[in-house]
C-alpha cells in the first residue's frame, strides 16, 4: 500500500467502525474527532515518515471502543499496525480500576512507537478534559484524573519531545 492509500483506508475504516459513538464530555463532539486529534498530534512528534504509525494513531481505539479484531487489522492493514494498536488497547477483561493500574505500571515497558501513540492520545483526552470533563465521571475521578494522566504520561517520556511539551503544557492548564 502506498501511504496515501493506507491512510485513505485507515480514515475510512475508523470512521465506519465508530460511527455511532461521540465523545463522553459535555460537547458530545463525534469520536472521530478524536481520533483526527491523536493522529495530527502524532505528525506533530514524528512529521511523516512513518506512515503505519500515522495509521495506528487513526486506528488507536478501535479494538477497544469497537468490535474490531486485532485480526481484522492484520487483514486490511498489516501485522505492524496491528501490533501497534494492541500495544495501545487495555484488556477489556479487567475490571476499571486495574486497566488504570496497568497502564501507569506498563507505560515505560512499551515500544517507542506505541509510546508516541499513547501518549498523544493521554494529550487528547487531557484537553478534552479541560475543554469539559465526561458527564459519567465521578467528582473523585474528575480529580484524580489529571494526577493519573501523568503519572501514565511519566512512562512515556523520552521519545517525542514536541508531544512531551504540548502534554505539559495541557497538565499546566489542568493544574491552574
Ligand atoms: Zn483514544
Amino acid at each position: 500500500l502506498n501511504d496515501l492509500i493506507l491512510l485513505t483506508r485507515a480514515w475510512n475504516f475508523a470512521a465506519t467502525r465508530h460511527v455511532h459513538q461521540r465523545r463522553k464530555a459535555e460537547a458530545q463532539a463525534p469520536y472521530v474527532n478524536h481520533l483526527a486529534e491523536v493522529a495530527a498530534l502524532v505528525v506533530e512528534g514524528i512529521g511523516g515518515q512513518d506512515a503505519n504509525l500515522i495509521a495506528a494513531a487513526v486506528l488507536h481505539d478501535s479494538n477497544e471502543d469497537t468490535e474490531t479484531t486485532r485480526a481484522e487489522l492484520v487483514k486490511h492493514f498489516s501485522e505492524d499496525i496491528a501490533e501497534l494498536v494492541t500495544e495501545v488497547t487495555d484488556d477489556k477483561g479487567l475490571p476499571k480500576h486495574r486497566r488504570k493500574e496497568l497502564q501507569v505500571e506498563q507505560a515505560s515497558n512499551k515500544r517507542a512507537r506505541a509510546k508516541t501513540i499513547k501518549l498523544a492520545d493521554k494529550t487528547s483526552n487531557l484537553g478534552s478534559h479541560l475543554r469539559s470533563p465526561p458527564r459519567d465521571w465521578s467528582v473523585q475521578w474528575r480529580r484524580e484524573y489529571p494526577e493519573w494522566a501523568m503519572r501514565v504520561a511519566e512512562g512515556l517520556r523520552g521519545v517525542n519531545p514536541v508531544i512531551e511539551w504540548l502534554f505539559g503544557e495541557a497538565a499546566d492548564q489542568l493544574r491552574h
